[in-house]
């Protein structure tokens, strides 16, 4: 593949995951016998696509990360550990504001271990064609709206739900104009980077095909099903 545009991913890992219960935050946890970060770095690693990677952090979790992964693992494509902020948004403006060179960003978050490089090549098609695009999958399930009393407000066309995944992939000066926006808004409710572009810009959006597979650890079961994800692909 031909590519001569530079992608920089920004891989989130300053959350502080109280809904695992656990004092670990939960991208630091192991799954097998390798912290959750350790999976997304390592096909970012690897990835004929991506240049360089900046992991955002706690301020407390640099150094730690710095020599107990990033060393560790011998991943030479972090360029920068840098501290985040209160706000997945917040942090996301910290690794962006990192970044001026990139033409393309890749934003992730660090709970998701199991991307793909198939996943991040469908992704940098609908980016150069459309300038900014999320992983997400058909939800199997119906999907319900209610009301702050759990009454059923309203069900949408299941043909037309998405559940959304990161990466969500921009053309650096599409999301970076955004979110210089955001910063004078109010940013309630804002739990992905497409909304920013659709909140500020009104920008075009595509979702294109991300896996099954590529869940976000949130809660305890998840890592039981992490741990069975990452023993197939090990046996692969
Ligand atoms: O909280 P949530 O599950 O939506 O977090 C998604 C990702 O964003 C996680 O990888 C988490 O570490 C990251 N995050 C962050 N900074 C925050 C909050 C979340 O980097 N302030």
């Amino acid at each position: 593949m031909e590519k001569k545009d530079k992608c920089t991913a920004i891989l989130l890992a300053a959350g502080k995951g109280t809904r695992m219960g656990s004092g670990v935050p939960k991208q630091f946890m192991n799954i097998l016998d390798k912290p959750v970060l350790y999976y997304s770095l390592k096909c970012f690693q690897d990835s004929e696509l991506i240049d360089d990677v900046i992991i955002v952090t706690a301020k407390d979790m640099i150094s730690y990360c710095k020599k107990n992964i990033v060393s560790h693992f011998d991943f030479t494509k972090v360029k920068e550990v840098t501290p985040g902020g209160a706000e997945r948004y917040d942090s996301v403006y910290e690794g962006l504001k990192l970044c001026e060179d990139a033409d393309y960003v890749y934003i992730h978050d660090g709970a998701r271990p199991f991307i793909t490089e198939e996943m991040l090549l469908r992704g940098y098609k609908e980016v150069k064609a459309v300038g900014a695009c999320v992983a997400g999958v058909p939800s199997k399930d119906t999907i319900k709206l209610t009301d702050h009393e759990g009454l059923v407000k309203e069900t949408p066309d299941r043909n037309a739900v998405w559940i959304i995944q990161t990466p969500q992939i921009f053309r650096y000066s599409t999301i970076r104009h955004a979110y210089d926006k955001l910063q004078s808004q109010k940013k309630d409710g804002i739990t992905d980077d497409a909304m920013v572009l659709e909140k500020m810009e009104g920008h075009p959006v595509r979702v294109f095909m991300g896996d099954y597979r590529n869940i976000k650890i949130t809660t305890a079961e998840d890592l039981d099903a992490a741990e069975i994800f990452a023993g197939k692909t090990k046996k692969m």
